[in-house]
């Protein structure tokens, strides 16, 4: 009864996230009361294996005693403060230990990763304009990428259902040919693929290095175009390439940060340092928003001045809350005790071993990325992402399709049961959406 009825009101009072609403007269909501690890309990007491990280933000499960307890910590002493004119230990503390791991310094913080997107292109934008190369105003994406959905960062995502509508709104760029192993030639290799991809953008940024400001890719993993990944000699040609041209290079790590891909950060693997990082979902292992840019000493030198309007004055009101800042502390601190790389090494083996379970059905393009796996099925099931999560929910396993692709990206914490579990319940799901 009490579930029926916070189902109704949801659907009278809240604007779901990308949801068409309608839909939700066939597919109810479910009301979620608790979570525990990698699982989500709902309100019958069903639980739900969170196999997507509740959309890719947490990492070392639900009810994680450690960051929940640093949050309690610091809301006796202090919950807010604008952080323009003030300070605290929360911020000071966590900009130290990004710049550390990250190499690059000056931590700007936001609440969402899109306003990361946004800070990030303001930011090179204004720094060409502050040393006086004021032609320099375009950026450039990968084709099929995603950073985010307000309009700046709408105008260098490639991903049409979410772009299209909203077009004659948006700041015109530039598209790269996506390094995605996926659109290879048959029998090419995904290195001479993805250096294929690096000679276009190399020829493209060659002519038109004059008028262009920064250059944004999402690192060794394309999330949100259905886990499309690449070889990482890509992004070391990208840097090569900016920096040859003069052109800044963006690294949104809003997805792929913090171990997802098998290391702290995904440019590691291809040994390279950004002009720019973005960072936000797992920085608080996915319990408060947060989001933040890091860039390099001569970017922020640049705005370093008498003159007020040649400072950075963007702000948000939540910048560098100490809540969220407390949180990403805890998350990093466990990153510190735990030995997490190496471990999620052992998980992501055991669960590709696994997935060979998977290759009886019509797949293709079997993949993986660190803590990611995926897959694309074949099938003429135009709803077929609906149906196999409706029916991965039936199993008791929360799995989010994006169109034919089924990928699993649990938090860390997830074990050897848990992997079974979760591959047993996803062949099933497949196998009833064909
Ligand atoms: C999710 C995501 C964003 C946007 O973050 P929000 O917090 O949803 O605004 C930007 N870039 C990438 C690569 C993402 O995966």
């Amino acid at each position: 009864m009490k579930n029926q009825n916070l189902l109704d009101r949801s659907l009278q009072a809240v604007w779901h996230p990308c949801t068409q609403m309608k839909q939700h007269e066939q597919l109810p909501l479910i009301p979620m009361s608790r979570g525990d690890g990698v699982w989500l309990i709902d309100h019958t007491g069903k639980r739900y294996l969170d196999a997507v990280s509740s959309w890719w933000v947490n990492l070392f499960g639900h009810n994680n005693p450690r960051i929940k307890d640093a949050i309690k910590q610091q809301l006796d002493t202090l919950e807010h403060v604008m952080l323009a004119g003030f300070t605290h230990e929360p911020v000071v503390k966590l900009s130290e230990k990004l710049s550390q791991l990250t190499g690059l310094g000056h931590a700007f913080y936001a609440s969402d990763g899109a306003s990361a997107t946004e800070i990030a292109l303001k930011m090179s934008f204004h720094y060409w304009r502050n040393v006086g190369q004021t032609e320099k105003t375009q950026f450039i994406s990968l084709q099929n990428s995603y950073h985010g959905e307000t309009l700046g960062a709408l105008g260098v995502t490639d991903v049409a259902i979410f772009k299209d509508t909203y077009a004659s709104l948006l700041t015109q760029s530039a598209q790269m040919p996506s390094p995605d192993f996926r659109l290879a030639e048959a029998g090419e290799r995904a290195e001479a693929y993805a250096l294929r991809c690096a000679e276009s953008l190399e020829a493209y940024v060659a002519e038109h290095h004059e008028t262009l400001a920064a250059f944004i890719i999402e690192p060794l993993v394309q999330c949100a175009a259905g886990m499309g990944m690449y070889h990482h000699s890509y992004l070391k040609r990208a840097r090569e390439i900016c920096t040859q041209h003069n052109v800044h290079l963006i690294a949104d790590e809003i997805a792929v940060g913090f171990g997802r891909t098998g290391t702290m950060f995904a440019c590691e693997q291809a040994n390279i340092k950004p002009d720019f990082i973005c960072l936000s979902k797992g920085i608080t292992g996915g319990y408060l928003p947060l989001s933040a840019v890091l860039t390099t000493d001569a970017v922020y030198a640049a705005f370093y001045d008498d003159s007020t309007a040649r400072g950075f004055l963007h702000s948000h009101s939540y910048t560098g809350n100490p809540l969220a800042c407390s949180a990403a502390l805890a998350t990093l601190e466990i990153f510190e005790t735990d030995d997490v790389h190496h471990k999620n090494k052992q998980t992501a083996a055991y669960a590709k071993d696994k997935m060979q379970a998977l290759t009886n059905l019509p797949i293709e393009h079997m993949r993986q990325q660190g803590m990611i796996w995926a897959v694309d099925i074949k099938t003429n099931n135009p709803s077929f992402a609906k149906d196999c999560y409706a029916q991965a929910l039936t199993q008791g396993l929360l799995l989010r399709p994006i169109d034919n692709t089924v990928y699993l990206m649990p938090p860390y914490v997830v074990n050897e049961a848990d992997i079974d579990f979760m591959i047993e319940a996803t062949q099933y799901a497949i196998q009833h959406a064909l």
